[in-house]
């Protein structure tokens, strides 16, 4: 996976929380150590800030800027001895990286204290922002998340019922949301109708959780109870929980993006194994775009998976061509321009005597500016590569994402508007192909219609302005 493009601007009323993992737990111990262990188990989902929210009392949260283990230290953690609480990291570009749209958000409402931990994107949030402003109640944060807790704060005092109170706010959020929220000492999970985020229910010893990613209760030794269903509120109790049913929608619209880079690949996403995925992704990879090579090689670690399958299903041998320092941060999650470009040089080593000569099939995730691959090639070539034959696991990004992944400039995607050769050239490959987007479906294993492909076809689940969406049913069935 290379580099996302960095012009993004941001929609007035819109601040994105994208990127983010969020986790939540009832139990009849004190969860702060599971919430920090859940989180740190999600830091690659946002490295920027991170938040817990207890109740003691009162609802307190504790953020701050940088990873999980700078925030919060055992010292730290016995301040928020608390038996319910929710987390999240979050990740943004440098324009919102502040400690303000950290999260959880708390607010101290007319329904009572409220805490919530998002992960997506609302699309109409500008509108929602108005409709609230217009009711007297004002923001602090230019983020969609503090639209949604305002939202669900409005609409729970005024229907005087919690769960009907989210039913109605669900009925207005277009877009993808995977929630954490505290109301209180309770602790409920959240997700889209089209469940569009990955949210999870699992258990640990004496407590229910809810996490992005199942790796956040393998972490603590705990077990998937399933996934949170599409438009299902949950109440977390500290001995079960209990489902308020669904909102069906028909169809749902998982980001395939989670199952291709976004998620680790040791999860488990709606049924399915994130590893799994990629070893077939790179399996019909290799059968459909077939290369004479000596040698099939990972961009680490995004192509990793990928690359085991191409070379399982090709007969080709897998070599670690290019290694990683592990003691730089992925460059995906950096926002500055400057840093990325450095980082890069400090991120991967050609290893010289296992790759001069030879031809090499090279593997990696997705191509979104082209900056990082061709850099790669370069590398490999320069260091005694004969051929360097490019070969990657998603088809071409070719518009923005605006359900959750940080990918929003359209005249920056590398292969926006170009033929496939062009973008060869450009990377000075020896030869380029995607894997289909019938072959992707395959992969992953849903239908077509149960999966968000918006990045890849310009046609998306929801209504975005001035983009082509797909049919569903109207917001009425709530
Ligand atoms: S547009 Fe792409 S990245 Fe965004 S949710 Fe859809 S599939 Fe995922």
């Amino acid at each position: 996976m290379d580099s996302p493009p960095q012009d993004y601007v941001i929609m007035p009323g819109r601040r994105r929380n994208d990127h983010c993992g969020v986790v939540g737990f009832n139990g009849k111990v004190n969860i702060s150590l599971y919430l920090y262990y859940a989180l740190r188990a999600l830091q690659h989902r946002g490295q920027e800030s991170a938040g817990i929210g207890v109740f003691n009392n009162k609802i307190i949260v504790t953020r701050g800027m940088g990873l999980v283990n700078e925030i919060f230290n055992l010292d730290s953690l016995k301040k928020l001895n608390s038996n319910v609480g929710i987390g999240h990291v979050r990740y943004s570009t440098s324009g919102s990286s502040t400690i303000n749209n950290a999260q959880p958000i708390l607010i101290h409402g007319s329904a009572g204290d409220m805490a919530i931990g998002h992960n997506g994107e609302i699309s109409n949030a500008g509108e929602l922002k108005e409709f609230l402003e217009s009711q007297g109640i004002s923001f602090s944060t230019e983020s969609d998340s503090e639209v949604i807790i305002r939202l669900l704060s409005y609409n729970i005092s005024k229907m005087g019922n919690i769960v009907e109170g989210i039913r109605k706010t669900m009925s207005m959020l277009i877009g993808s949301y995977s929630l954490v929220l505290m109301i209180n000492n309770r602790v409920f999970a959240i997700r889209d109708p089209l469940a569009i985020r990955p949210l999870v229910l699992g258990e640990v010893e004496n407590a229910v959780g809810v996490a992005s990613e199942s790796v956040a209760f393998d972490t603590l030794n705990g077990k998937i109870i399933r996934d949170i269903k599409p438009g299902e509120i949950i109440e977390l109790k500290e001995d079960g929980y209990l489902s308020f049913g669904t909102i069906e929608n028909g169809h749902m619209a998982h980001c395939m993006f989670e199952y291709v880079y976004f998620a680790r690949a040791d999860s488990i996403i709606d049924g399915r194994s994130v590893y799994d995925v990629r070893k077939n992704l790179g399996k019909i990879l290799a059968r459909e775009s077939p290369v004479e090579a000596d040698i099939v090689v990972p961009v680490p670690d995004s192509g990793r998976t990928h690359a085991l399958g191409y070379a399982e299903e090709s007969g080709i041998p897998f070599v670690e061509g290019l290694m990683k320092n592990r003691y730089v941060d992925r460059t995906f999650i950096i926002p500055d321009q400057m840093g990325r470009i450095q980082e890069i040089q400090l991120k991967l080593n050609p290893v010289k005597n296992v790759i001069k000569d030879k031809k090499i099939v090279l593997v990696d995730d997705s191509i979104v500016r082209g900056n990082t691959m061709k850099k790669i090639v370069n590398l490999l070539k320069s260091s005694g590569a004969k051929e360097v034959h490019v070969r990657i696991g998603s088809p071409p990004i070719i518009a923005p994402c605006y359900l959750g992944i940080d990918m929003k400039t359209r005249s920056e995607f590398i292969a926006a508007g170009k033929s496939i050769e062009e973008i060869r050239k450009i990377i000075n490959a020896d030869s380029l192909a995607y894997i289909s987007i019938d072959g992707l479906i395959e992969a992953i294993g849903f239908n077509r219609d149960d999966l968000c492909l918006g990045c890849l076809t310009g046609i998306y689940p929801v209504k975005i302005k001035g983009e082509k969406y797909r049919e569903q049913k109207s917001l009425d069935i709530y």
